[in-house]
């Protein structure tokens, strides 16, 4: 069958120290080169928290606010999957939303991993167990909004995700020149 998704021929899938199977670099990959694109079917929350999420566990992509992509049944699993784990000091960022790119010059054999702060915006709250030196020992969906990860991940979040930073940054800075003008009002009164 053909894959669902596309990974670089400079990967394979393999066991990980992070969790389960992993995806890892079997050549050096250079910073901004693809190294896979999620393929998927479209889904939005409810029919992932509801049909897809209790049958075949976390598959999918956030790529909107309501909307996911990700694989609907078991025998999509190794049409789909990715095998990009989270890191907290990952090596891949996204590029538009669906197409994962180095972040860095990555060399071969280490293991190719994104953030989850760079593709969700949600509620949850989980142990991260990724074992690097950064790690933020808590995920939350909101993660996206830390401004240490806005700097670290510039570039490299979900289109989606970057658009709400920047009018977030954006409506900040037209609040604070209000508050400087109001301040200069009070001082002229
Ligand atoms: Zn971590």
């Amino acid at each position: 069958m053909m894959p669902l998704s596309y990974r670089s021929p400079k990967t394979e899938v393999r066991e990980s120290k992070i969790h389960g199977h992993g995806l890892f670099a079997t050549a050096d990959i250079a910073k901004d080169e693809v190294v896979a694109v999620k393929g998927g079917h479209i889904v939005d929350r409810k029919t992932l928290r509801e049909q897809i999420t209790p049958r075949l566990g976390p598959v999918e992509i956030q790529i909107d606010d309501d909307l996911f992509i990700a694989l609907v049944t078991d025998d999509e699993r190794e049409l789909s999957m990715l095998y990009s784990n989270h890191s907290c000091n990952a090596n891949l960022g996204v590029r538009g939303e669906i197409t994962f790119v180095a972040m860095r010059n990555v060399r071969a054999g280490e293991e190719l991993t994104h953030d989850w702060a760079m593709t969700d915006d949600d509620d949850y709250s989980v142990e991260c167990q990724c074992g690097a030196p950064n790690c933020r020992k808590i995920l939350t969906g909101k993660d996206w909004q830390r401004p240490e990860l806005q700097k670290r991940y510039a570039g490299y979040f979900s289109a989606y995700l970057a658009r709400k930073i920047a009018m977030r940054c954006h409506s900040e800075r037209s609040e604070e020149s209000h508050n400087r003008r109001s301040d200069h009002t009070e001082k002229l009164v």
